[in-house]
This record gives structure tokens, C-alpha cells and sequence, in this order.
């Protein structure tokens, strides 16, 4: 599947937020962001007032890159948002956080997205006791996820949550012996992991 391979922090000194794309390096004062918020590239410092243009795409694009999708993934969600009933920008906003890759991040079992996604798609974990490699798949209620049961994957994961301080998520209920995550039901729009105007990202998606 296309991902993006370019400098990370540059998206999100892009976005003048913390994206969290680099796992551990992401809390440290190193952070690019913490360090200077003007944007990339040689005319960075220079200020100007934002179209309404600009910030209906700035935050479609925060959207996207907070859960590391290209623009075609992030149409097709879009369109099942739609279809849905309900709030679209919730709909979409939820439906993200459900994403395999993400719920194996927000468990603690990966330090980022990027290594979440690829825990996953090599195949370290089981959705329902059987290995899916799809990091697009959207859990559903009752669901359990778990890593292989592998040493060294146990290992990575258990390390990462221990790393990050044991996360819980209200929507989520983690196991810490077996490292199994059960979705107790579907999170709610305060429960979503990425700091948006949904708004925006729909007109802008609308236009
Ligand atoms: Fe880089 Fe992480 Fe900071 Fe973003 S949040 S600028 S990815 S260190």
C-alpha cells in the first residue's frame, strides 16, 4: 500500500501542531515543533491571514496526516462517512480512530502510527484469534486484538506499553498480562485521538 516515505516533522511544523509521526522522539524537547513553530521552507517566517481556503485545507490535510493516509484512503472514508448516518465530519472522524493500525497505537502496542501500521502488516497481530494484515480494517464492538503470540512480538509490545506509561482509552479495555485490547464499543467523538474542526474538513471535502 502507498504511504508517504518524506521528512516527518515537516508535516508537522507544515500543520503547526504535534502529529506524533515519530513515537518516542515525539515527547522529548527535541521535537521540532517545540522548538520553532514557523513552517517549512524558505519563506516559512513570513505570516499571512489564512483563506478560507487555506484553513479548510490545512485541517483536511492534519486529518490525513495525523492518521498517515494519502488522498485516496482518505476520499474512500470519506464516502463511508456519508453514507452513514449522523454527523458526517464525526462519522469520518470516528471511523478513523477505528482503524486497526490506530487502535494498536492508542492500546500502547505501538509508539507511533508508522510502526503500528507495520506491526500490522507484517502479520503480528490477530483480530478475533485470526491474523489480520490489513491496516485499514475497522474494529468493530466486541472485537479482541492481540499480538502474535510470538516472543519477540509479545516483547516489542508489552516494552511499548510499558515505555508509554500503560494507555487506557475508554472505548478500550487492555489486559496487561495477555496484552489482549477488547473494543467495549465504538468511541465517541471527544474520545478521537486527532485535534480537528471536522467542519472544515467537510466543507472543504464538499466543495
Ligand atoms: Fe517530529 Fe514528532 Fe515533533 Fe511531529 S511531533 S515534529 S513527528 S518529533
Amino acid at each position: 500500500m502507498a504511504r508517504y516515505a518524506g521528512p516527518k516533522c515537516k508535516l508537522c511544523r507544515r500543520e503547526g501542531v504535534k502529529l506524533f509521526l515519530k513515537g518516542a522522539r515525539c515527547q522529548m524537547a527535541k521535537c521540532p515543533v517545540e522548538k520553532r513553530s514557523r513552517p517549512p521552507g524558505m519563506h516559512g517566517w513570513r505570516r499571512r491571514r489564512p483563506s478560507p481556503y487555506a484553513m479548510r485545507l490545512r485541517e483536511a490535510q492534519k486529518c490525513k496526516r495525523f492518521y498517515g493516509l494519502l488522498e485516496k484512503q482518505f476520499r474512500r472514508f470519506f464516502a463511508i462517512a456519508i453514507r452513514e448516518e449522523g454527523n458526517t465530519g464525526e462519522n469520518l472522524l470516528v471511523l478513523l480512530e477505528r482503524r486497526l493500525d490506530n487502535v494498536v497505537m492508542v492500546a500502547g502496542l505501538a509508539t507511533s502510527r508508522a510502526q503500528a501500521r507495520q506491526l500490522v502488516g507484517h502479520g503480528h497481530i490477530e483480530v478475533n484469534g485470526h491474523k489480520v494484515d490489513i491496516p485499514s480494517c475497522l474494529v468493530k464492538e466486541g472485537d479482541v486484538i492481540r499480538p502474535e503470540p510470538k516472543d519477540n512480538v509479545l516483547e516489542i509490545a508489552r516494552r511499548n506499553r510499558e515505555d508509554q506509561g500503560h494507555p487506557e482509552r475508554g472505548w478500550l479495555s487492555i489486559n496487561d498480562a495477555d496484552l489482549t485490547v477488547q473494543v467495549t464499543r465504538m468511541p465517541l467523538r471527544e474520545e478521537v485521538s486527532v485535534v480537528v474542526d471536522e467542519g472544515l474538513v467537510v466543507e472543504f471535502r464538499s466543495r
